[in-house]
């Protein structure tokens, strides 16, 4: 009816100003935010999927905010990527994970490795190699244990100049892996020239294993694949059991997931550690 579609222009129309308000609030925030310090980096084992042990830790950005509290990255890293804010808190990111490895190494944990995300601006940025080798340095670390993580999605905007990108990051050291893989339109081809070292499964095809006929199949493919063109494969969200079975008896790598761990603050993240060496 007419009233209905005037009703619904209406309530349309507030709420695209509230949400234009809300964004330019959040940007304000996130300006702010950098000055004060309020980002953290949580970690999140990552597991060897025959031993069990942990092999390394993905670093996954948080937001003490000071009024609305914890804040996850999906609410903040889009409008931070918009702005271009993303390249400066991404190199935030890459010091800071550096620097919590280093203290892991000194700590006795030599073997630990740390996984950072990559934004797509951060990824495209001239800066990157750079950067990578600056923190790294810096922080004495052999590149080999910095692995650095590119959505499938990002890592095939652009492949060919992606490939050039993946060839620095490789030269210096480091190791590349694709993140939610799956869930973007790879070419073979493509994947076949990116140098990288791991293939990371999109949760979304763990979610129903081992019930569901259709992941299970897709999950085999990507395993044969990715070990096809001799790279790691490792699932993420594993969070029973029976995934976890289901998963190291196909050939997974490594598993990440809440079965073995929630991502922590840095402090409790080096509790599991010590605990979990020490038996
Ligand atoms: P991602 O890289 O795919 O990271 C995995 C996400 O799944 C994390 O969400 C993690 O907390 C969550 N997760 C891990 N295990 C489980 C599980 O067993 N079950 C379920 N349901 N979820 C699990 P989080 O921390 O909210 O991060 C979301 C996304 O934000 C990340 O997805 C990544 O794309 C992005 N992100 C996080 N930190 C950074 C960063 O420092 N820089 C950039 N550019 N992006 C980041
Ligand atoms: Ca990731
Ligand atoms: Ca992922
Ligand atoms: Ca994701």
């Amino acid at each position: 009816s007419k009233s209905l579609g005037h009703n619904t222009y209406c309530f349309f129309q507030t709420s695209m100003v509230a949400n234009a308000q809300q964004q330019l609030l959040l940007l304000q925030d996130l300006r702010l935010a950098m000055e004060r310090q309020e980002f953290d980096l949580y970690y999140q084992a990552k597991v060897d999927a025959k031993s069990g042990g942990i092999i390394g830790a993905e670093a996954l950005l948080r937001w003490h905010h000071p009024v609305r509290g914890l804040i996850l990255p999906d609410a903040f890293i889009p409008a931070a990527e918009r702005s271009g804010m993303i390249v400066q808190l991404g190199a935030w990111v890459l010091g800071e994970a550096c620097r919590q490895l280093q203290a892991w190494h000194d700590q006795g944990y030599g073997d630990m490795s740390v996984a950072v995300n990559l934004s797509g601006l951060q990824f495209g940025h001239t800066g990157l190699v750079g950067a990578v080798r600056d923190a790294l340095q810096r922080n004495n670390l052999e590149p080999r244990h910095l692995t650095l993580e590119v959505t499938e999605t990002v890592a095939m905007r652009d492949a060919d100049a992606s490939i050039l990108i993946l060839r620095q990051l490789n030269d210096a050291g480091v190791r590349i892996a694709i993140d939610d893989f799956g869930t973007g339109y790879s070419s073979l081809l493509y994947l076949k020239r990116l140098p990288a070292h791991e293939l990371k499964i999109d949760r979304g095809f763990v979610r129903e294993l081992p019930h569901n006929a259709e992941d299970a199949a897709i999950v085999s493919a990507i395993l044969a694949l990715g070990h096809t063109l001799n790279l790691l494969v490792v699932a993420e969200g594993v969070e029973t059991i029976a995934q976890q079975r289901f998963l190291t008896a196909l050939g997974c790598d490594s598993l990440q997931g809440y079965l073995f761990g929630r991502p922590l603050p840095s402090d409790q993240f080096q509790y599991i550690l010590h605990s979990s060496l020490r038996g």
